[in-house]
């Protein structure tokens, strides 16, 4: 069963050019200065909204809304999440994700019924570390990246900028990587104060 820290039933921002409710799954693996959501990241930490109430929700939302966008914390964690995107798509919505890409072979496996993926690059691979605080976290989100970007699903990168951690370079090779490189959409947002 998902872990559901938090909920925002209505949204056009975080599915590109859809109605979406977005599910915020609880639990990350890592810990990034900047984040805003660090009241999700206890992996332990009991969920706040039971699955049910989400399902009933969205069985009463059915041709209102477009797409649920499943994020976090990071989703890919949960065990539940394949079961969860499956009850969902049942319901005839599209389906998306969020992730940092912590967990690579979870994704590989929920990738085939996603309709769109947004990926963060929160830095150069072998930099990682630096910002999530997490050993291993550059390998991981460079394997899940190949995944997105090989899986033919809709998807987009985007980056955090925050000065004290990303170089001017090191953003511009980011940018050429994913547009040039990969072929793939890309946003750059700055990190708002905590
Ligand atoms: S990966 Fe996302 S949710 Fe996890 S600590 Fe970093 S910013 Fe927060």
């Amino acid at each position: 069963m998902l872990k559901i820290g938090g909920f925002t039933p209505f949204t056009t921002i975080d599915y590109p050019d859809r109605l979406a409710a977005v599910i915020f799954c609880q639990g990350c693996p890592w810990r990034c200065g900047y984040c805003h959501n660090r009241e999700l990241l206890d992996a332990a930490a009991p969920g706040k909204i039971p699955w049910d109430e989400i399902l009933t929700f969205l069985d009463r939302r059915r041709g209102l809304l477009d797409a649920v966008v499943f994020s976090g914390g990071e989703p890919t964690l949960q065990p539940g999440l394949k079961e969860a995107i499956l009850a969902v798509r049942e319901r005839g919505f599209l389906t998306g994700l969020h992730t940092g890409g912590a967990y690579p072979d979870a994704l590989a496996e929920i990738l085939p019924h996603l309709d769109w993926v947004g990926m963060d690059i929160k830095a150069p691979f072998a930099d990682y570390e630096r910002i999530t605080g997490a050993a291993g976290s550059g390998e991981a989100a460079e394997r899940s990246a190949d995944l997105v970007r090989t899986s033919g699903v809709g998807h987009r990168f985007r980056t955090t900028l925050d000065p004290d951690l990303l170089r001017d370079e090191q953003i511009a090779g980011l940018r050429r990587l994913v547009l040039e490189g990969w072929g793939s959409g890309y946003d750059i947002r700055h990190a708002a104060p905590l």
